[in-house]
């Protein structure tokens, strides 16, 4: 069957001239997808708006309606880094919305994928390094209130620690958060998840693959998941500006492949969500983003 990935035009919100954060990926990633043919359009999904009530199984009411009114103040902008605009709303609820429907029918087919989400770093009551809403504890708490899971894990290989979906899972027996990430890298207060893995600037394709193929046996037998929602960061790249590792794009690849392989082995579905991605070249950073995609439509369709 074809991969399924859900994207939307409206993923793309305005940024002040000559900031870091590349908000441009999202189209031409979707672009690139469509053009090279490997997703067929009609099974390129416009996500829904993420429900209110969805987003409030994690997120606190008071941050929720702050956040939607435009009411953050400006130490909590600083630190999510972002200028509050209409269309960042817009974005943060549809993101949401795209990891939510590739859940779903991830849980359906066995792999799905939201060419957004990952969005790791926020927390209850607040935003932080970009991350405006949890979109993968949303998901997973929507689900399991839905009955249609149990257990689930998450797969965190974004290049900085997930420390906000560590924090909303801590003592939570039935979801299991392993991360491998940047032991110096941001956030530099860490937040212990099930299991995290920490590595040294400046590791490779090798070393990389071998800590990996070591814990996701670990990981899967450990968690016993229901669904695996896998956030496939492009920023350990060797030429990421934030990454501090040395993967190649051929590495990074190696990475999603193993990581849909050990799920596939035991039966687990997977949604895929990209994650961070600052190459010095955004062309870098969508080519690392499409090869992912590449890696789940061939597993989708084998
Ligand atoms: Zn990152």
């Amino acid at each position: 069957m074809a991969l399924s990935v859900w994207s939307s035009a409206r993923y793309v919100f305005p940024l002040p001239e000559g900031h870091r954060f590349p908000v441009a990926k999202y189209a031409l990633l979707r672009e690139a997808v469509i053009a090279e043919e490997i997703v067929p359009a009609e099974r390129v999904h416009d996500p829904d708006r993420a429900g209110e009530e969805a987003l409030a199984l994690v997120h606190t009411r008071d941050y929720l309606r702050r956040f939607r009114e435009g009411a953050l103040d400006a130490a909590e902008l600083r630190l999510l880094g972002f200028p509050w605009s209409e269309a960042l709303v817009e974005r943060s609820y549809r993101a949401v919305g795209g990891t939510i429907a590739a859940a779903r029918h991830a849980l359906a087919t066995g792999v799905a994928m939201n060419l957004a989400g990952g969005t790791h770093h926020a927390f209850p009551d607040h935003g932080e390094g970009f991350c405006v809403f949890n979109d993968v504890a949303v998901a997973i708490r929507l689900l399991r209130d839905e009955r249609r899971l149990r257990r689930a894990a998450v797969i965190d290989l974004d290049v900085h620690q997930g420390n906000g979906t560590h924090a909303i899972f801590a003592g939570d027996p039935d979801v299991f958060t392993f991360s491998m990430h940047g032991g110096r890298n941001y956030p530099f207060h860490k937040v212990a998840g099930t299991l995290d893995v920490e590595l040294a600037d400046g590791t490779g394709d090798e070393e990389y693959l071998a800590l990996l193929a070591e814990a996701l046996p670990r990981v899967l037998t450990a968690a016993a998941p229901d669904l695996v929602v896998y956030i496939a960061g492009a920023d350990p790249h060797e030429r990421d500006r934030l990454g501090r590792l040395a993967l190649t794009f051929d590495g990074l690849a190696r990475r999603d492949a193993m990581v849909l392989d050990a799920c596939r082995e035991v039966g687990i579905p997977v949604a895929v969500t990209i994650g961070g991605g600052y190459g010095r070249r955004i062309e870098d950073t969508v080519h690392a983003h499409l090869r992912t995609v590449r890696v789940a439509a061939r597993h989708a369709s084998s």
